[in-house]
C-alpha cells in the first residue's frame, strides 16, 4: 500500500518551500495498518500553490518548475516502490507535521467558516454560473441573480482562479472589517449581556480557556454568517460593491490568479519543442 497526499508549495528565491500535510499521512497509515495491509510507501507530494486568498497567484515559469520537480520526484518514488523498497519519505517531515497538527485543526475550521465567508463576486459577475459547474462540492449557487458562497466551500480556489470576468474576490477589508468589529462588540455588547453564560465556565486552566475560545468562535460563526448575508444583500449599492472590492487584494493587478500549465506546451516540450 502506497499512501500520497499533495500539498501546496512555493519556490521563494529560487528555494522550494514544501506545503504541509498535518495529519494527512498519519491517519491513513494507521487506518490502513489496522486493516492489515503493509505500508511501502508514504510521500507527500507539493504541487504548486494555488490558495490566491493568502499569496498572489504563483508566476508561470514557477507553477511550471514546481510540476516539472513534482514529476521527478514521482517517477522516483514509484520507481522505488516498483523496485521492491519502501519510500517512507513521510516520516522525515513527522516532527513538522505533529507541531502543525492543531494549525491543521485549526485550518479546518478557520477555513471552511471563515475563508469561505469571504469571497464575494464584484459587479463584474455576468451570472454566467461557471463557478458554480466547477465547485467540486457545489458550494456556490445563485441567490437573487448573485454567487454565494455556503459553508462546503473547501477554498480549493477553483472558482476564483476560473472565473472568466475576474470577478471574485477575497474581500479581505471585509474580514478584517468583521474581526474588529466583532471584537469591539463582544466586550461592549456582547459579554455583558451574556454574562451569566460566560461566568459559568471556569476562570483559569484549560477546561475554562477552552470552553471560552468555543464560546467566543460560537458566537463568531453567527455573527459571520448574519453579517455575509447583509454583505450579500448590500453589494447590490455601488457604494458598498465598489469599498468591498477596492479593499479587497484580490482586486489589484500584481494580485495574479493562478494558471496550472499548459498540458499542450508540457507535451510540446517533452517531444523536443515541435508540435505536430
Ligand atoms: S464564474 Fe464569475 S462571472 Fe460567472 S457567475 Fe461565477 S463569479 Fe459570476
Ligand atoms: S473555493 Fe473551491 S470549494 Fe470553495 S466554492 Fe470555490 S470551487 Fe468550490
Amino acid at each position: 500500500m502506497c499512501i500520497v497526499n499533495t500539498r501546496g508549495g512555493v519556490r521563494v528565491f529560487g528555494v522550494y518551500v514544501p506545503g504541509l500535510s498535518g495529519v494527512a499521512q498519519l491517519l491513513a497509515a494507521l487506518v490502513f495498518l489496522l486493516k492489515g495491509y503493509r505500508v511501502v510507501g508514504m510521500r507527500p507530494i507539493d504541487l504548486p500553490s494555488s490558495w490566491i486568498s493568502l499569496h498572489p497567484g504563483l508566476r508561470e515559469d514557477t507553477v511550471r518548475s514546481i510540476y516539472e520537480r513534482c514529476e521527478a520526484v514521482t517517477r522516483r518514488s514509484a520507481n522505488r516502490v516498483l523496485d521492491g523498497r519502501r519510500d517512507l519519505r513521510a516520516l522525515f517531515d513527522l516532527p513538522q507535521d505533529l507541531l502543525v497538527a492543531p494549525i491543521a485543526i485549526g485550518y479546518y475550521l478557520v477555513g471552511r467558516y471563515l475563508f469561505a465567508k469571504s469571497f464575494i463576486a464584484s459587479a463584474s459577475c455576468d451570472a454566467c454560473g461557471a463557478c458554480i459547474d466547477q465547485c467540486p462540492v457545489q458550494a456556490v449557487r445563485l441567490v437573487a441573480g448573485r454567487p454565494f458562497w455556503s459553508h462546503r466551500c473547501e477554498s480549493c480556489m477553483r472558482c476564483m482562479n476560473h472565473c472568466p470576468k475576474r470577478a471574485i474576490e477575497t474581500a479581505h477589508g471585509f474580514i478584517a472589517g468583521f474581526l474588529f468589529l466583532f471584537d469591539v462588540a463582544l466586550v461592549v455588547l456582547i459579554y455583558p449581556v451574556l454574562r451569566p453564560v460566560a461566568s459559568m465556565f471556569p476562570e483559569t486552566g484549560v477546561v475554562g480557556t477552552v470552553s471560552r475560545f468555543a464560546f467566543d468562535a460560537a458566537l463568531m460563526l453567527v455573527a459571520l454568517f448574519l453579517s455575509y448575508r447583509l454583505l450579500h444583500l448590500g453589494l447590490r449599492v455601488r457604494l458598498i460593491e465598489r469599498l468591498t472590492v477596492f479593499t479587497s487584494l484580490t482586486h489589484f493587478g500584481f494580485w495574479r490568479r493562478y494558471r496550472p500549465p499548459n498540458p499542450f506546451a508540457s507535451a510540446v516540450r517533452a517531444r523536443g519543442g515541435t508540435r505536430s
